[in-house]
């Protein structure tokens, strides 16, 4: 029987290999490990590709938004609007600082935040939303900008799983006044480990950045406030400057992908299809999300069949244990338990051919 991995490398990887190879070998002869020239041209290149002014790689993900929190102000005592429904890290980011996650749930057709119910959270104390990008869609940044402007709120975009995407032709990772991304190797760019970056249009937030993640270091040995070692490494930025000029391709293997998927699943009437406005959204399809009301058996019907899949995320961040002074019960936040208990992310990545994606149709479709 045929084995459909839920994600694998190789069509990226191999075609890249002597150029990432030779890329390892100019680092190793260089012999410049940290915050170097290749890095410099990474950010410059990163920020182009997103329509910013400026962008700072980073050590990971979570740290790119916990600095973006702390350049944008966000400190003890705030409250910081997050979909109910995303990764862990969006929540442990605005813990970090001090400030108090506070949930919304998010739209039923989009998974993402949903704008209008953004209003009925902010108090006196809130001061930024993180938009949280899922799967590869932008959220409806159109609509959450006003009201963020509004109500003096600092918007944050967590654009993990969305390098590419875009809202109104405007690229995810430029909305806000800070952004964080993350190149963990299964993102759409991802690095060979970790890695992520913060992008902004704002020079003093860059210079912030830039100071927060190396020792809060203004001039070496010159400390200007308490930062962290939140640097990339040299070798992920020779790495990551190979893989981006691919990123563009890889997208629009997604795309393509999403699109098979999306014809060959229509007719099937247990199942819920990621729906989008194509006129609107560039979806850069970071994950295929179908629902389904016997989600467990499906997911187990199709390991039998050899089809891989994983569930994103399985548990919501307020029914977690690591969040369980937040006090809320199950049901507190239904869309999000909704999701938990039904999503299915199927086999999506740059490589998996048309027969494959119709092997895994026709196991969903056969159950
Ligand atoms: C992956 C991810 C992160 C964290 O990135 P790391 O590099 O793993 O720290 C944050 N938010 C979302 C939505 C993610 O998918």
């Amino acid at each position: 029987m045929q084995q459909i991995p839920f994600f694998n490398f190789d069509a990226m990887h191999k075609p890249l290999k002597k150029e990432m190879i030779a890329a390892f070998e100019k680092a190793y002869d260089t012999n410049w490990w940290v915050l170097g020239n290749e890095l410099k041209a990474f950010e410059k290149a990163y920020a182009s590709y997103t329509g910013t002014k400026f962008a700072t790689g980073v050590s990971n993900g979570l740290d790119a938004i916990v600095l973006a929190l702390e350049a944008v102000g966000v400190g003890e005592g705030d409250e910081v609007i997050v979909p109910s429904n995303t990764y862990i890290a969006t929540l442990l980011a605005v813990s970090m600082r001090g400030a108090t996650p506070i949930l919304v749930e998010p739209d039923v057709a989009s998974f993402n935040l949903d704008p209008n119910k953004i209003e009925v959270a902010i108090t006196a104390k809130t001061k930024a939303v993180i938009p949280v990008h899922l799967y590869g869609l932008s959220c409806a940044m159109d609509a959450i900008e006003p009201i963020c402007k509004n109500h003096n709120l600092v918007i944050v975009e967590d654009n993990a799983q969305s390098q590419g995407a875009s809202c109104r032709n405007k690229t995810t990772g430029s909305w806000g006044l800070a952004n964080a991304t993350s190149f963990y190797p299964g993102k759409n760019l991802g690095a060979l480990g970790e890695a992520g970056a913060v992008s902004t249009d704002d020079e003093n937030i860059d210079a912030k950045i830039k100071m927060l993640r190396n020792y809060g270091t203004t001039k070496k040995y010159h400390n200007a406030v308490k930062g962290y070692n939140d640097r990339m490494d040299e070798l992920q930025a020779y790495f990551l400057n190979v893989k981006l000029k691919h990123l563009d391709t890889w997208n629009q293997w997604r795309i393509k992908t999403s699109e098979q998927y999306t014809q060959a699943l229509s007719t099937n009437v247990d199942l819920l299809l990621p729906t989008y406005d194509k006129t609107k959204y560039k979806h850069v399809f970071h994950q295929y999300v179908i629902r389904h009301e016997r989600r467990d058996e499906l997911q187990s019907y199709l390991l039998e069949q050899g089809v891989h899949t994983l569930i994103h995320y399985p548990i919501p961040p307020h029914l977690q244990p690591a969040y369980k002074e937040m006090g809320f019960a199950k049901g507190t936040f239904p869309i999000a338990e909704q999701m938990a208990d039904t999503c299915l992310s199927l086999p999506i990545y740059p490589g998996i051919t048309e027969e494959q994606v119709a092997y895994v149709c026709d196991s969903i479709n056969s159950f």
